[in-house]
């Protein structure tokens, strides 16, 4: 289940998932930039299998959207995608 939170945008990944309150101040699993109140993504639960985390954990992984499209589709074509929907 992928959670979302922020702005829901009209997209089935939206559909399965719940609204969840933005992860302020918690790092994003991809750009490793702190979350901020404005920001929209989405939270997938992952496997904290850190030294910190003995034994490992569930938690959500936080990701600001982009960087969801961008670890999934790859740089390339989310940053193609940008150019087009932006006119970029
Ligand atoms: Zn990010």
């Amino acid at each position: 289940m992928t959670d979302w939170f922020g702005k829901r945008h009209d997209a089935p990944v939206y559909d399965d998932g719940a609204e969840v309150p933005v992860p302020v101040g918690m790092a994003c699993w991809y750009c490793k930039e702190r979350i901020k109140a404005d920001d929209d993504g989405f939270q997938i639960p992952a496997l904290m299998d850190v030294p910190q985390f003995d034994p490992p954990e569930y938690g959500p992984a936080n990701y600001h959207r982009w960087c969801l499209f961008r670890m999934i589709l790859g740089p390339r074509l989310t940053d193609a995608a940008l150019r087009k929907h932006y006119g970029g």
